[in-house]
């Protein structure tokens, strides 16, 4: 009896490591992705200032500059600090407890996994598991170790959601030729302007005609990539809320909806390498049911560790369920995997640069629609319309 009990000691001590492990995990990722970009500016904004303050080159420019400089770790470590303990406070459910009643008095008492021996509240007599409860104890543990780990993948997809967004944007190209040249177009503006009121002076019309030239050949160069660029996330657009319509599916440009669609309907671990965007990153979801999911990050860069990608991922665990959704994403074209908890299919979007993949992918959205391939995933076997 005694050995058993140490037995039981010793297991549910194990489980409880490993839930505490699974609690920390899921606490270190919520306190990381609580601290969003406004605090990546801020450390670039005191750098800055810092520079700036030590300028006048004096001793105490130099001390200001310093404290500039410490003050956003300072404030992390505040801020961490305070945002720790609050996490921490949250109530936090125990283990579920196990009921018996007292051999001596027949009173109900309830045992935990971690105390399978105590007083009776009513006789005060000893009130030991016997074999049947310490099964139910060590069931309660292993049940309250599955809810921390659960809790612990869903802050890792958040916190995946809080990364996965790279890159952002693919104007900085644009911004920096497009600023260079904007100066050159506004200069020939103002000096044909100049012409216009005043006469040519001491330029010749060649001269003029050359900066004219020059600034419609920048702003075609510019804003024709651009133009194209803006038609063609509009089209991609405009397919997504049509696929969206037509499947009565909520549509995102963001990876949370990704993140919290998961914490709901993902039963099993998906790994954060999936959880990733890029421009014109789209998310599609069923606003009933969970029948699919589709994740489309059409422009992004493989050097980046983010790839153009098009996913439809299928929850479940049940095996015929699950193959006929196999066999419908197979016969669309797609690379599909088992994963634990469910199918993940995937196609490459690939393409050459930002126009060509919005192009190719909404080419992909549409033919997924009008192949009914979404439709075939749901219960209903694409009846709705
Ligand atoms: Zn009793």
């Amino acid at each position: 009896m005694l050995e058993e009990l140490h037995g039981h000691t010793r297991r549910v001590g194990e489980v409880e490591r490993q839930a505490e492990h699974a609690k920390e995990a899921a606490t270190f990722a919520e306190l990381t992705a609580s601290f969003g970009g406004g605090w990546a500016a801020l450390f670039v904004g005191s750098w800055l200032l810092a520079g700036l303050v030590m300028l006048p080159n004096t001793a105490w420019a130099t001390v200001l500059a310093l404290l500039v400089f410490a003050g956003p770790f300072f404030a992390v470590v505040v801020v961490g600090r305070r945002r720790l303990a609050r996490i921490r406070a949250r109530s936090d459910e125990g283990p579920r407890p196990v009921p018996v009643s007292c051999p001596g008095c027949g009173g109900q008492s309830e045992l935990l996994p971690g105390q399978p021996v105590r007083a009776c509240r009513y006789c005060g007599g000893a009130l030991a598991a016997d074999g049947p409860a310490l099964e139910a104890l060590i069931a309660s543990a292993q049940a309250k170790l599955a809810g921390e780990q659960r809790l612990a993948t869903e802050q890792r997809w958040r916190l995946a959601a809080k990364q996965g967004a790279a890159p952002r944007t693919d104007l900085v190209p644009f911004f920096v030729i497009g600023g260079i040249g904007g100066l050159w177009v506004v200069g020939a503006i103002v000096a044909t302007i100049r012409v216009a009121f005043v006469g040519l002076g001491e330029s010749s019309v060649g001269e003029l005609a050359l900066i004219d030239g020059v600034a419609v050949v920048l702003s075609l160069a510019v804003g024709t990539p651009l133009l194209r660029r803006r038609r063609r996330l509009q089209r991609w657009r405009a397919e997504l809320e049509a696929c969206a319509a037509e499947r009565d599916a909520a549509l995102s440009h963001r990876l949370d909806a990704f993140a919290e669609w998961l914490c709901v309907h993902w039963p099993g671990e998906l790994g954060g390498r999936f959880i990733q965007s890029a421009v014109g990153y789209a998310f599609l979801a069923p606003r009933s049911g969970a029948a699919w999911a589709l994740s489309v990050a059409p422009v992004a860069h493989a050097d980046h560790g983010v790839e153009p990608h098009l996913r439809v991922l299928v929850p479940g665990s049940e095996g015929a369920h699950l193959s006929a959704a196999e066999a419908v994403l197979e016969r669309a074209g797609f690379r599909v995997s088992a994963v634990e908890g469910g199918l993940v299919a995937e196609l490459e979007v690939g393409g050459e640069g930002i126009v060509d993949s919005l192009e190719r992918a909404a080419a992909q959205v549409e033919a997924l629609r009008r192949g009914g391939v979404l439709a075939q995933l749901e219960p209903s076997g694409g009846q709705r319309q």
